[in-house]
């Protein structure tokens, strides 16, 4: 197996090295061609989708295909521009010369993805890499088969098999495919094995972008308007069943206002999936019976103050809020991915801003507020990958935001030109002349001409 591993990545470097995927055409073309593939076989995903996570045809379509179709074509269209080398200043003491920055391919990533939004988080850092003019081994998740079969299948079909290829499997395969050499490693999963993965890294010096999980706040303060606050928070939160990693993974909600969020969080809830959502089309199913089992474990914290009900053969947990959880509960500590939402009262907004800081820093951080000094401060006090104001979970979808963790929920960021930057080399170049060559710039200094410093540059 190792050696097949070893035969792809040194058949994609030489691919690589011969200069092919370099060009602004060959980048234009895979990116059509990946567009291209997302929008005729949608089909195809969108089956997968279904049988690997429940996901129905207008989340697989909005969340999945359309957001990488949309940044396929958002990057084909501004990829020349990226590319283009930058001029910088140029000191006096150079000239005459020319500094540049050229953005310069990092050569063969790999990327492995989780298995939430299976296609899109392949798909998408795959934009990012072939943007950059780089060559990519794509390895999906073994824990949603279909969607990994989808994409061995049609990414042959339609991506330049010298440049691009999938690697499927589990775990053995990810280890013997970290054992390789890599120009770049791109990870999507939870923070003990992005662990592995940086550790595997190490090994070669190769540069990750690590897009790892943690524990989202949403804050609610009072002056927050409360049902729009508890309809966004219960879309961010049950999407996809709660397999989200952007999504609330619990509430902070002051005092004073608890009540009537709870009010407007349930009825949200029952308009969206109804009375008996194990009916209804738009509610997702967990991924499988060993996150089935721990999230099931998690349901015995706290008070049920809505939902609950679960049914292990069909991976089935209500969309469910906890209340009156206890600190030391399992439910607070770990990432919840799955959906159970515990709501926590808070006295102000030095409580909500000390809870997150004793906390390891989350991928997202969200405040609900009207008072925008009370949103600024929280935001300007506390550390989050990324946040939002009066809305959670959908930043992402902004191709000109850096989406990405920082500290346990990751590093490195990507999407539209962030993921460019990720996968080149952004190199300074200095382009000198050659007629003037002033002695003053060399020893002997005892000569006694040595240029004064601010035709150095130095200040
Ligand atoms: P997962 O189990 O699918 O694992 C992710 C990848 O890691 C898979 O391809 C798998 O083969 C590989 N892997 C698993 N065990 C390994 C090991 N021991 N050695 C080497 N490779 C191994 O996904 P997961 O980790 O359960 O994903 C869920 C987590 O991902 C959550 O924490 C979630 O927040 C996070 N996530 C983050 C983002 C983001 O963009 N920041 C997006 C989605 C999910």
């Amino acid at each position: 197996m190792t050696t097949n591993f070893e035969e792809i990545v040194s058949r994609h470097r030489a691919i690589f090295q011969s200069g092919k995927t370099r060009s602004a055409e060959w980048r234009e073309k895979q990116l059509a061609a990946l567009r291209a593939m997302v929008t005729e076989r949608a089909d195809v995903f969108c089956d997968a989708l279904w049988k690997d996570l429940r996901r129905n045809k207008v989340d697989a379509t909005v969340a999945d295909l359309k957001t990488v179709a949309d940044e396929a074509d958002y990057t084909r269209r501004r990829v020349r521009h990226w590319m283009k080398p930058k001029s910088e200043r140029t000191p006096l003491v150079l000239w005459p010369g020319r500094t540049t920055v050229s953005f310069e391919p990092l050569g063969v990533g790999l990327i492995i993805g989780a298995w939430n939004y299976p296609i899109q988080l392949v798909l998408s850092p795959l934009i990012a890499a072939l943007s950059g003019g780089n060559a990519a081994v794509l390895k999906p998740s073994e824990v949603s088969p279909a969607s990994a079969a989808a994409l061995a299948e049609l990414v042959p079909q339609y991506l330049d098999p010298d440049a691009v290829s999938v690697v499927t499997g589990g775990v053995a395969e990810t280890t013997a495919l970290l054992e390789q050499k890599w120009d770049h490693i791109f990870f999507t999963g939870g923070t003990s094995i992005g662990r592995i993965v940086m550790t595997a890294a190490a090994k070669n010096l190769t540069p990750v972008v690590l897009e790892l999980g943690g524990k989202s706040p949403a804050i609610v303060h009072d002056s927050a308007d409360l049902k729009v606050a508890a309809r966004r928070i219960a879309h961010g939160r049950w999407l996809n069943a709660g397999q989200t990693c952007t999504a609330p993974d619990y509430v902070l909600v002051s005092k004073s206002v608890a009540h009537e969020f709870l009010v407007h969080l349930k009825a949200a809830v029952l308009d969206f999936y109804g009375a008996d959502p194990q009916k209804s089309p738009d509610f997702g199913r967990i991924v499988s019976p060993r996150h089935f089992d721990r999230l099931k474990n998690l349901l015995g914290e706290g008070t049920i103050h809505h939902g609950g009900q679960h049914d292990r053969d069909d991976l089935f947990i209500a969309p469910t809020i906890l209340t009156d959880v206890p600190p030391t509960a399992a439910v607070l500590q770990e990432e919840i991915f799955g959906p159970i939402l515990p709501v926590l009262e808070i006295d102000g907004i030095d409580q909500a801003i000390a809870h997150v800081n004793a906390r390891p820093h989350p991928l997202g951080l969200y405040v609900f507020a009207n008072d925008q000094a009370v949103a600024q401060r929280i935001l300007a006090e506390t550390a989050s990958g990324d946040a939002a104001i009066n809305d959670c979970a959908v930043h992402p979808i902004i191709r000109e935001l850096p989406f990405g963790g920082v500290g346990n929920s990751g590093m490195g960021k990507y999407h539209g030109e962030w993921g460019f930057r990720a996968y080149t080399n952004a190199r300074g170049v200095l382009s000198r002349g050659t007629r003037f060559d002033a002695a003053l710039r060399y020893p002997p200094y005892s000569r006694g001409t040595r240029l004064p410093n601010w035709i150095m540059g130095i200040r």
